[in-house]
């Protein structure tokens, strides 16, 4: 029996998805906008559109062509804040019966599917 949980057990919770426009809170990219590409429960990070792009210098190789690749970085979910579609402001969001539910013009941001 073990007493504690493995870390990469953990999930975290977020009511960010896949596809959601988000704004970033914190860090250097505080304010901006974007899509996000894909979300890491277990790590509690996820993937936004254009923020966080880290340049990687690829050496050529038989099957690349070498150079410099931008990939977009994985953020703590901490440091989002889910745009809501109706109101366009950054707000938090509930869960209620119906779907998610913005906490700022009580619209609902998705339904349950
Ligand atoms: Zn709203």
């Amino acid at each position: 029996m073990t007493k504690f949980k493995r870390k990469n057990e953990k999930k975290y919770k977020t009511k960010i998805r896949k596809g959601d426009m988000v704004m970033l809170i914190a860090g250097k990219d505080k304010g901006k906008k974007g899509k996000v590409l894909e979300v890491f429960p277990k790590e509690g990070r996820l993937v936004v559109e254009r923020i966080n792009v880290v340049k990687r210098h690829q050496r050529a190789t038989r099957e690349f062509q070498g150079g410099i690749i931008e990939k977009a970085g994985r953020i703590p979910v901490a440091k989002v804040m889910l745009v809501c579609p109706k109101c366009n402001e950054p707000s938090r969001v509930k869960r209620a019966a119906e779907g998610r539910l913005c906490k700022r013009c009580n619209e609902i941001v998705d339904k349950v599917k």
